[in-house]
């Protein structure tokens, strides 16, 4: 991948993953780029169909483009960064520090990325710690970007 296509994915996501808003500031390697419509079924390699991923929704989603929804068991397409609004499918729940479902998009996305696992909700509590989670980190990630 271009290093000029990956800082443009990066800086459109705000360098936070695009599906749990993980912040690459506080990782110690760069977020993934992650084809929403997988390269395996026609994706194009094209900024429209990418987007930043950390490595636990990434890994998750895989090949991935529907999932059941939890709820009403019926199978949904999963969450595009590029089309759908994070807050119209997702809310964050801070008591539990789980990222919760809106609708049968959302619930299925969460589910299928494993989103609200124990690493996963454990990262986010330092993260309301650190920086109130789920705003932005303070740090403005973007500077030498070894890719
Ligand atoms: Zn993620």
């Amino acid at each position: 991948m271009p290093h000029k296509l990956r800082v443009l994915v990066a800086a459109r996501a705000g360098w936070r993953c695009e599906y749990c808003l993980a912040p690459e500031a506080i990782f110690n390697s760069p977020l993934e780029v992650e084809h929403i419509q997988p390269k395996e079924s026609g994706g194009a390699d094209e900024a429209w169909n990418l987007a930043l991923a950390c490595r636990s929704c990434n890994g998750s989603k895989y090949l991935a483009t529907t999932a059941r929804d939890p709820l009403r068991g019926r199978m949904v397409r999963l969450f595009n960064p590029r089309t759908d609004g994070w807050d119209e499918h997702f809310v964050f729940k801070a008591r539990t520090a789980e990222i919760g479902g809106r609708t049968a998009i959302g619930r299925a996305t969460a589910a299928r990325l494993r989103m609200n696992g124990p690493k996963q909700r454990e990262a986010r509590r330092l993260w309301m710690l650190l920086f109130s989670f789920p705003d932005a980190p303070p740090i403005a990630y973007g500077g030498d970007d070894p890719c």
